[in-house]
């Protein structure tokens, strides 16, 4: 069977009530202050039941019976307390009576009167028993629940218990409420507590603030006034952030699911615009039985960091971009935006090495506008850049987008082709040197009937060529045999140097 547990103010206030009922006890039955109602009462009868008896006696000595008998009944009517009157002679015989006395009169045990039934015993001149006056009272304690319970014996200390209980126990929830508990906590725990930059409230099972540290006043200007016995509720400020979301905050949670909640992320609203931002742990705290006591809540302001770690992601996200742009400058050709000889030795080593391990066909074009310098002389500098960036365009238009192609120098283009045969290649590069004969001028709008042409060189990969320079070096030679055999045309290279164009 589970063990009854009190709360603190039930077992205090259980305490006091036996303390005062011990008290009223002590009061009553060792100082005799409280008053005895039936021993009052007990000395009212009999000195009534005596009045009544010499009252009766003398009439009854006189002989005045019809007076004795008006008198009897008219007391036991008019009194409320008296049932039934009898006076009863020496041998037991009932002489008077009223209210059906000889019914009603039960003879006391040892024939010595009782609180409810009084007999008064009268003398005659001799001192001789003669008559005895019977009183029959109302039974003080009438049986009915009612009367058992107006009685003060009774009354006073089950008043003292239930009114004393109830009395007591308000007081001390409400005193308890506002005696500080952090005055119970042990001084080095508190010092402890407020050492600690993370703000501390420990909030106890019914959501009232039972403890807070010194850094909580630094979560919102009116964390000042935070108050011990406040509930959460109370503090607009704590809650605006749950408030909007519909969400109950992370101790009511806690207190609710007995589960603790670790690194949940809360704004505070600072009033003036400003936000501040906390991670908030919140966990239960358990007795002995595991029954949850309260919660323990630490808020850590990361409000700086997190405004620091945003400034370092603005900048980590500018580096990138820069080292995006610094990259693409590094690599590409302003110009023709094609990759510079440098990105492009990097990536046809690759290529090479690739495809020379594998033998799979690899082939190397190098193409050269023709007569390029007139180009430039004759119609200024920036119609030679167009005429570079078209044949670029042209270039770029037919190669595949597995070939890897670059602006080898100043109106030098190379392509590393892969995966075809030299049958292929040799169409494949005479394709490009035709377009460029056909397309290239007449791109160029602003000198009509210009006349450009190109010479191409080209090398396929053999086992002999051991390294991208060789490829290249082999690629050049062949397109100097295309200049020396009268340009626009397409050359392959001979390892016995004699330059041939394809069959
Ligand atoms: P060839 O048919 O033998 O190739 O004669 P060429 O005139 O084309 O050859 P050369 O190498 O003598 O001339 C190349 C010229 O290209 C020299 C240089 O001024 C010019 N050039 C190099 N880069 C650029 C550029 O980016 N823009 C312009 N407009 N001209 C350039
Ligand atoms: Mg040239
Ligand atoms: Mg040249």
């Amino acid at each position: 069977m589970p063990a009854l547990r009190l709360s603190p103010s039930s077992s205090i206030t259980l305490g006091l009530v036996l303390l005062v009922l011990v008290l009223y006890a002590f009061l009553d039955v060792v100082v005799g202050v409280v008053p005895n109602e039936e021993r009052v009462l007990k000395e009212v009868r009999d000195q009534v039941s005596s009045n009544l008896a010499l009252e009766l006696g003398a009439l009854l000595r006189v002989g005045d019976t019809t007076t004795l008998r008006q008198v009897m009944r008219d007391i036991q009517q008019h009194d409320d307390e008296i049932i039934s009157i009898g006076i009863r002679d020496s041998k037991g015989k009932l002489i008077a009576q009223s209210g059906m006395h000889w019914k009603l009169w039960k003879p006391p045990p040892d024939d010595r009167s009782t609180l409810d039934h009084v007999q008064v015993p009268l003398y005659d001149r001799d001192n001789k028993p003669w008559v005895r006056v019977e009183v029959n009272f109302r039974p003080h304690h009438g049986g009915s629940m009612l009367e058992l319970v107006q009685r003060p014996s009774v009354a006073m200390p089950v008043g003292l218990l239930l009114g004393g209980s109830f009395v007591f126990y308000f007081y001390l929830r409400r005193v308890l409420q506002h005696l500080d508990p952090s005055k119970v906590i042990p001084g080095r725990v508190s010092t402890a507590l407020d050492t600690l930059t993370e703000g501390v409230i420990i909030f106890d099972p019914r959501g009232r603030i039972m403890l807070v540290n010194e850094s909580i006043r630094t979560l919102h200007p009116e964390a000042e006034s935070i108050r011990v016995g406040q509930k959460s509720e109370q503090l607009g400020w704590l809650c605006a952030d749950y408030r909007k979301s519909g969400e109950l905050p992370p101790w009511q949670r806690v207190l609710r699911n007995r589960k603790k909640i670790t690194g949940e992320r809360m704004i505070i609203p600072q009033g003036d615009g400003k936000l501040k931002k906390f991670i908030v742990n919140a966990s239960p705290i358990h007795d002995g039985d595991q029954k949850v006591r309260g919660c323990l809540v630490t808020f850590q302001d990361v409000t700086r960091q997190e405004a620091i770690m945003a400034k370092l992601r603005e900048s980590q996200q500018r580096i990138a971009t820069q080292n995006i742009a610094l990259q693409r400058l590094a690599n590409y050709d302003q110009l023709t935006q094609l990759l510079n000889r440098r990105a492009f030795y990097e990536r046809g080593e690759a290529m090479f090495a690739r495809h020379r391990q594998s033998r799979r066909p690899l082939a190397f074009i190098m193409c050269d506008i023709d007569h390029f310098k007139s180009v430039n002389d004759n119609y200024g500098h920036p119609v030679g850049d167009e005429a570079i960036r078209a044949v670029t365009s042209l270039l770029r238009e037919n190669v595949r987008k597995e070939d890897l192609i670059g602006r080898y120098g100043g109106e030098e283009f190379c392509i590393l082709v892969p995966d075809l045969t030299t049958a292929e290649v040799a169409r494949f590069a005479e394709r490009l040197r035709a377009t460029i004969e056909q397309k290239a001028g007449p791109a160029i709008t602003s000198v009509p009937g210009l006349k450009i042409t190109s010479s191409f060189g080209v090398s396929i990969l053999t086992s002999e060529i051991e390294t991208l320079d060789e490829f290249i070096e082999c690629g050049d030679r062949a397109l100097y045999l295309s200049k020396k055999n009268g340009r626009n045309v397409v050359s392959f290279y001979q390892p016995e140097e004699k330059a041939a164009a394809p069959a």
